[in-house]
């Protein structure tokens, strides 16, 4: 994967009226199942994870304002209901990733928790004007009901699941990241949500210092320390290329959900991050 494609990450197409995903985002994907109780049913290029239990389920992103049919119907297939979904949480606060959430939440009745800038967002249905790419985004995505903030560190915790949200702002301010446990045929696995590390920013905004937001720089590199520093077996991006799922999915289909684990993917994913932002710093001191 070349820097070019990564630095597109999440990036709204320019000079369009109407948002548009980024090259086959929203297309199709089956379901399947990743390790224990946790299966991807989002589309194939934003991520969506189910996680289960008797006592209810907990969905992790909604997709884009095309995805929740197709999540909604992912989450049948699997056999279960959307009405068990208790919570959704976001990785962070971009419509490709939470645009989706209104819909979803209306269908499950879930409550939606997320980081104390990505919750202002969603619950105020307003972009924040501190995004890195503020000029480039949709003004307003669909308000969501029943949102909660959460603190760093805060566990989720319904019925047997319990799954921690770690602040990880830089690509946006409200970014979030989220671990649990999964366990299959006895073997327990380090399961990592992890957010889009990616600097990306439209003018006038520089990763090197704005007024908005001058700890963009330093904030996204502590997160992305944060994330190579995880207890990770099996990592899933917020776009799922980025760490390799694809890759790994493949390595499944041959050898069972073994194939997922890739106790380096953390590390990796992080290290792309790092190189995205020395990037686009030397670009923006270039540019000066
Ligand atoms: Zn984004």
């Amino acid at each position: 994967m070349t820097m070019i494609r990564l630095a597109l990450a999440c990036a709204m197409l320019a000079g369009t009226a109407t948002p548009v995903l980024a090259d086959g985002w929203d297309a199709p994907q089956e379901p399947f199942a990743i390790y224990g109780n946790t299966y991807y049913v989002g589309p194939h290029g934003v991520s969506s994870v189910l996680i289960t239990s008797p006592q209810g389920h907990i969905l992790i992103d909604g997709g884009s304002p095309e995805s929740p049919k197709a999540i909604a119907a992912h989450i049948g297939q699997l056999g279960f209901k959307i009405k068990d979904v208790k919570y959704i949480l976001n990785s962070h606060e971009h419509y490709d990733h939470a645009g989706g959430i209104a819909e979803l939440q209306k269908w499950s009745g879930a409550t939606v928790l997320t980081g104390r800038a990505g919750a202002t967002v969603l619950s105020t249905g307003r972009t924040n004007p501190a995004d890195p790419q503020f000029t480039n985004l949709p003004p307003t995505m669909a308000p969501v009901a029943k949102v909660r903030a959460l603190a760093d560190n805060e566990v989720v915790s319904l019925g047997p699941l319990r799954v921690t949200a770690h602040y990880t702002p830089g690509h946006t301010q409200g970014g979030m990241s989220w671990t649990w446990q999964s366990a299959e045929g006895g073997k327990v696995a380090n399961m990592v949500y992890a957010d889009s590390l990616t600097a990306y920013a439209n003018k006038p905004f520089r990763y090197s210092g704005s007024p908005s937001w001058p700890q963009a720089r330093a904030e996204l590199e502590r997160s992305i320390e944060l994330v190579a520093s995880l207890p990770c077996d099996i990592v899933i991006s917020a776009h799922p290329e980025y760490s390799g799922l694809w890759e790994r999915k493949a390595a499944a289909d041959m050898q069972g959900h073994a194939g997922f684990i890739d106790t380096a993917g953390c590390r990796n994913y992080a290290a792309k991050g790092q190189a995205g932002l020395a990037e686009v710093v030397e670009e923006e001191s270039a540019s000066k």
